[in-house]
């Protein structure tokens, strides 16, 4: 069965612009979302711009800042102190990659921790590996509603995670893991990858190559969560699961494009809304 992260981020949407739109009246204003691009990456301006579809199409302010490709650390980090003092602005975050000359971690760790609706602040990071409260990551948040939704609970399943990025392999793994999965990380130093995976009954791939995990990986009634955004040969988008041959043997699984990327920017949107509602206490 496909997992259509299209549609169960269409109705986290429409529910998060019902509770918005009663902000006004409630609280006098709507969460407002800050957006930091530096530099002219295509890509990164496609994901900025969806970004501001999103909040627009909720009823979250959104203001983005587009810096040159040339700005110096200092200039961003004076942009970022700003937005931090700023009581109108609930959320910031800085589109990922930044341009060479800036210390992604350095920009990273000046964004005001309660304001960081990515998730990647240190402090969130220390807080989500100690089950503390925190600003859960995006997309790791998003695809722990998807297998809600899908009714997969993973306590006591057999998880495999490819890929252990911060951004996505880790904090997904230890979502995984507090929800009482049995979990394994794999990386490219995993040696018999399908071996491994022909193990897991729910198997998440974050690893940035396409169509990497094939029907013979996986196991009947896995349930497959295909993180992955690339191009096949053809320069068509694609995941890092070949669907073709993977789709018949799973028991659910995640499309691309239409799986966990709507996710990410819904679950963006719910952070910003936390991030706004945690002030109004
Ligand atoms: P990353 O490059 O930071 O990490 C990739 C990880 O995968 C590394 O830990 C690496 O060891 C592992 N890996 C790579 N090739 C492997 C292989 N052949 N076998 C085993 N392990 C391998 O990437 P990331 O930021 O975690 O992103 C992963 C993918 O997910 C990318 O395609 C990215 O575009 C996509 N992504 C999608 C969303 C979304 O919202 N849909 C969000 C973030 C990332």
């Amino acid at each position: 069965m496909i997992l259509s992260g299209k549609e169960v981020s269409s109705a986290l949407r429409a529910g998060l612009a019902a509770q918005v739109a009663t902000f006004p009246e409630k609280y006098g204003r709507a969460p407002h979302l800050a957006v930091i691009l530096v530099g002219d990456n295509p890509a990164s301006q496609i994901y900025v711009r969806n970004k501001a579809k999103a909040c627009e199409s909720i009823g979250i302010t959104n203001t983005t800042i587009t810096m040159p490709a040339d700005s110096t650390e200092e200039a961003v980090l004076a942009e970022i102190k700003r937005l931090n003092e700023d009581s109108g602005v609930d959320g910031i975050l800085v589109q990922l990659p930044v341009p060479k000359q800036i210390n992604t971690a350095r920009i990273i760790e000046a964004i005001a921790r309660e304001k960081d609706v990515d998730g990647f602040h240190p402090g969130n990071v220390a807080a989500l590996w100690q089950k503390m409260p925190c600003m859960v990551p995006c997309t790791p948040k998003g695809i722990m509603k998807l297998l809600a939704h899908a009714g997969v609970d993973p306590k006591g399943k057999r998880a495999v995670v490819i890929g252990r990025s911060n951004i996505v392999g880790l904090p997904v793994a230890k979502l995984l893991l507090d929800a009482n999965a049995t979990v394994t990380m794999c990386h490219t130093r995993t040696v018999d990858l399908p071996s491994i995976t022909r193990q897991a009954e729910i198997l998440v791939v974050a690893a940035g190559a396409a169509k990497m995990v094939t029907g013979d990986m996986v196991s009947d009634g896995c349930v497959v969560i295909d993180v992955g955004m690339d191009h096949d040969a053809e320069g068509k988008l694609c995941g890092d699961v070949d669907y073709d041959s993977v789709a018949p043997k799973a028991s659910w699984i995640t499309p691309v494009p239409g799986g966990v990327g709507p996710m990410t920017i819904a679950c963006l949107m719910e952070n910003t809304v936390e991030a706004f509602l945690a002030k109004q206490k």
